[in-house]
């Protein structure tokens, strides 16, 4: 227990700093942020399997968090990373370990995928969703689906039914349907605490708080395999039609077993021109860099120009790590040694 977050480095981010003293406009005047330095954790090399999950980077005030709702989010991610962990343990693929534990994060409403996704503009749930093979670079993924109950499901079958790689809007969600994917009415999705959300974003424009979230996993199981998945309600109060990083091969995941797995969090504008997943395993495959520096590389690229967000990280040899440039990001690694943990804000091990 606690090898991963004991031997935690934590590292300060010296341009990002000079980037928070520079607040940008990310929307025009509508919005301006402030960008936390990067913190990376980076955990010891995993001999067998390993599986990092996350609920999200996005701003999470601890004035807003209570004792009871931090519970609940670690619980969640506990539950993901034991489905995953179930699989992985019993030499199972990294490709179902990932889909597994990302369906239970679809399917609890703490968390900004599935059931508790964030509310377009115009008040309806779209949902975007990938996943990757990091065998032969299969993926799979869907964009604004409105009836999928589990979105990481449709991608699944977009990979392995279809000999194409991404599919949009109501045939997406047809076709996944058609493949077995459960179908709900699009207000299956619905939380109070979304509704609650879109009107405080819808009125005041420059609420951070409740506009983000994605979940997502990558494992490496014990025949060396990479696998990666995202998913997402996207932000709140996106335009109709708008699709973030998350179903975008290279931006919000990767997955090669000669460089890495990364699942991406974040403002998906950015990490789409930044093409940050794609990034970090190219400067792992082809630099030898550990993923703790090729993912900073990524997302100060974000912060520069104004993003933020973090991401999730296995490498080729089983080393993962953590990244963000938000004041937390809700997380958890489980791993062959026993290794079970999560963590929400940017602290070191208890
Ligand atoms: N990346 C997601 C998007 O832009 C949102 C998030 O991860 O917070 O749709």
């Amino acid at each position: 227990m606690l090898q991963h977050f004991q031997k935690t480095l934590l590292v300060g981010c010296a341009s990002l700093l000079a980037a928070c003293a520079q607040p940008s406009s990310a929307q025009g005047n509508v919005e301006v942020q402030k960008i936390e330095p990067t913190t990376t954790m980076e955990s010891k090399t995993a001999q067998e399997w390993t599986l990092v999950i996350h609920g999200g980077a996005g701003v999470i005030q601890r004035s807003q968090m209570t004792a009871e709702k931090e519970i609940a989010y670690h619980k969640g991610l506990e539950e993901a990373l034991l489905a995953g962990q179930a699989i992985l343990a019993n030499g199972g693929e990294a490709l179902d370990a990932i889909e597994a534990s990302v369906i239970l994060l679809e399917n609890n409403p703490a968390f900004n995928a599935g059931r508790g996704a964030v509310l377009t503009a115009s008040g309806e749930h779209e949902l975007d969703a990938s996943i990757m093979d990091g065998r032969d670079t299969n993926a799979g993924a869907v964009a604004g689906v409105k009836t999928v109950k589990n979105p990481v499901v449709a991608a699944r079958a977009v990979m392995e039914k279809s000999r194409h790689v991404m599919f949009a809007g109501d045939a997406a969600a047809e076709f996944a349907h058609g493949h077995g994917a459960e179908r709900v009415e699009n207000s299956y999705f619905t939380t109070d605490q979304r509704k609650a959300a879109l009107k405080r974003v819808l009125k005041t424009r420059a609420e951070k708080a409740d506009k983000r979230g994605t979940v997502g996993a990558v494992a490496i199981d014990v025949r060396g395999n990479i696998a990666a998945a995202t998913s997402t309600g996207g932000m709140t109060a996106k335009m109709p039609g708008r699709v973030g990083d998350s179903p975008i091969v290279g931006a919000g995941v990767y997955a090669d077993n000669n460089g890495c797995g990364v699942s991406a969090t974040g403002h998906g504008e950015y990490f789409i021109r930044t093409g940050v997943a794609k990034t970090i395993c190219t400067r792992i495959e082809l630099l030898n860099e550990a993923p703790a520096a090729a993912a900073k590389v990524a997302l100060d690229k974000v912060a520069e120009l104004g993003g933020d967000g973090g991401v999730i990280v296995i490498s080729k040899t089983g080393e993962s790590a953590f990244a963000f440039n938000t004041p937390g990001m809700f997380r958890g690694v489980a791993a062959a040694d026993g290794t079970l943990e999560t963590r929400i804000y940017g602290e070191p091990a208890k």
